[in-house]
């Protein structure tokens, strides 16, 4: 979750549940913005689209971004999505191909590594770095360090969060970025790298 100056947008980062995103859009609440300015998927999978439903259902949501859908199945759910977005009279626009364009989000910039899977799962990787004005900070979903591909990706960030979302954990973080700070969200993970554990909700103030 993104605020910049009294707008929200919400990525779907967290674990990919319904529970996280909900979690998500109460903070935004919390900080007296009453409505989603940008909901961001980072990739195309079914079981995201009930629970931006549920948001669109409580909240205003102004805009939908999702990746442009690169095949039948995606774009299928792509399809079932600009129809559940035009019931509430929101607006979808496709994120560019290659990943590395990135979006722009006021004076914060957001860019998605390459759409990449490992084998044994058919969730794909995620891959994120936001550009701030004094910096940047990169997300890595759950797993992207069994992919070699990911090396490179968002070198220099001076804050990495390891995070839940995506192919399930099976081992400790093989590629460990070097940046000033670095957290994670799973308590294995944090100890195998010597990250801070996020218990709960990680709140970074990135723009005063
Ligand atoms: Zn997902």
């Amino acid at each position: 979750m993104l605020t910049v100056g009294g707008h929200g947008c919400v990525i779907d980062v967290g674990d990919g549940t319904q529970t996280a995103l909900n979690l998500a859009v109460s903070e935004l609440s919390e900080q007296c913005i009453t409505e989603v300015d940008t909901l961001i998927l980072t990739h195309i999978h079914r079981r995201h689209i009930s629970a931006i439903r549920s948001v669109c259902e409580n909240r205003m949501v102004r805009r939908i971004l999702i990746p442009e859908p690169t095949d039948d199945s995606e774009n299928a759910i792509a399809t079932d999505l600009v129809e559940t977005a035009e019931h509430f009279s929101v607006e979808v626009g496709f994120l560019p191909r290659p990943e590395e364009t990135a979006i722009s989000f006021s004076d914060v910039t957001i860019q998605l590594a390459e759409k990449r899977y490992i084998d044994r799962s058919v969730h794909p990787l995620i891959g994120l770095v936001f550009g701030l004005p004094d910096g940047y900070v990169l997300y890595l979903g759950s797993s992207t360090w069994e992919d070699i591909g990911y090396l490179g990706f968002g070198d220099g960030a001076d804050l990495v969060i390891y995070g839940s979302h995506g192919p399930v954990i099976k081992s400790a973080p093989g590629l460990v970025f070097e940046a000033t700070h670095i957290y994670a969200t799973n308590e294995l993970v944090a100890r195998s790298i010597g990250a801070v554990w996020i218990d709960g909700r990680l709140t970074v103030e990135l723009i005063e």
